[in-house]
């Protein structure tokens, strides 16, 4: 079957109107929730929600794609595929499905990983009325990521500083997330976004009536290019760690903490998969993302470094600013037939031995 390449999208719209027209036809029930902000060709954007299954199904699967904006391009190529595929939703007969198309669907539209306000949405869904962190480490690389112009010297320092400090200062100093400039990397934001209030409130009481709950989050940019990595949050040897084991025949490359070779200790709180358990306190609830790997890291970094910049700083206009979002579309993104057969062939893979197990949460 190679019809799974046309399950893959161009643009926001594309994507949207396959995917309204595949759960249509799959018969599931469909509901839009329109963002309050516009494209950037003024036209409506929204977070769709496909639900799928018996209502007194025991268990639920939540499948997300785009938390990070346009990383939705690959999650939505997956969801739409599995829904035009009557052979894997016979497979779920005895699930409730529930599809999130466009979870944040502002930074899809504008090729940001961020959404409207620049939080990242993976940073967001903590618990505000608790103490969290905010990381004042940050203030150590602030000043590199916003030069007067993003260029060669810019990069450089940048580099340097990684040089000195080591890879994994930086990935723990500017990439678990911060809460103390606006304007900055991965950024977590101090109040709930559009995304994670539209999520509480449109999609998680889809899940009401089930007693178990899985939730499958859909991103890029972690792994070998055109293959896959299941990660989790649950400790090495825990119940849920070696249930997946089991599942996904070992290849589970474990816990969240595979941002460089030094086995970084990232502080994920806000993340979907961290909090979903808290989301469903009277569930048995079980998260897993599903990373599709797009390049080198240190190039991805950079390009979300410079688009960063280009949303403070720069003109998305000139020359410049166009170079950098098509940058950052092709490192979220590359939209190329061996990496889209590479992607389907790991997703594929991955939902049959998630409806082969799926009895056992
Ligand atoms: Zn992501």
């Amino acid at each position: 079957m190679s019809d799974f390449l046309t399950a893959f999208s161009d643009d926001y719209f594309e994507a949207r109107d396959k995917f309204l027209f595949a759960a249509r036809v799959a018969g599931a029930k469909v509901k839009s929730v329109a963002h309050p902000l516009p494209a950037p060709n003024g036209e409506t954007i929204h977070m769709d929600i496909a639900e799928y299954g018996p209502d007194d199904a025991q268990t639920g699967v939540l499948i997300v794609a785009g938390v990070h904006g346009p990383e939705a391009y690959c999650g939505s190529g997956i969801q739409i595929q599995m829904l035009r595929s009557p052979e894997i939703m016979a497979k779920y007969a005895d699930v409730k499905l529930i599809f999130v198309h466009g979870h944040n669907p502002y930074g899809w539209a504008w090729c940001r990983r961020v959404d409207e306000n620049n939080i990242d949405i993976n940073r967001n869904y903590v618990d505000f009325s608790k103490p969290y962190s905010v990381n004042k480490d940050y203030k150590l690389v602030q000043h590199l990521f916003m030069p007067d112009d993003f260029d060669e010297a810019a990069e450089q320092a940048i580099y340097d500083w990684i040089a000195e400090h080591g890879q994994k200062k930086f990935a723990t100093t500017a990439m678990v997330g911060q809460r103390i400039d606006e304007n900055g990397l991965f950024y977590g934001g101090l109040r709930p976004s559009w995304t994670n209030q539209t999520f509480r409130r449109e999609v998680l009481p889809l899940l009401a009536p089930q007693k178990k709950a899985l939730l499958i989050d859909l991103h890029t940019g972690l792994g070998d290019y055109a293959d896959g990595i299941i990660l989790h949050v649950y400790p090495k040897d825990s119940p849920r760690a070696k249930m997946f084991n089991k599942w996904y025949d070992n290849k589970v490359d474990g816990g969240m903490d595979v941002l460089d070779n030094d086995k970084v200790d990232y502080e994920n709180s806000g993340s979907t998969v961290a909090s979903f358990e808290s989301f469903y306190p009277d569930k048995d609830t079980c998260a897993m993302v599903v990373e599709y790997g797009t390049g080198d890291l240190s190039k991805i970094l950079m390009a979300l470094i410079k688009d960063n910049w280009l949303h403070v700083k720069g003109d998305l206009d000139s020359a410049k600013g166009k170079a950098i979002k098509k940058e950052l579309l092709h490192m979220l993104y590359p939209n190329t037939e061996e990496w889209k057969t590479g992607v389907w062939k790991h997703a594929s893979w991955v939902l049959d031995k998630t409806a082969e197990h799926i009895g056992a949460l």
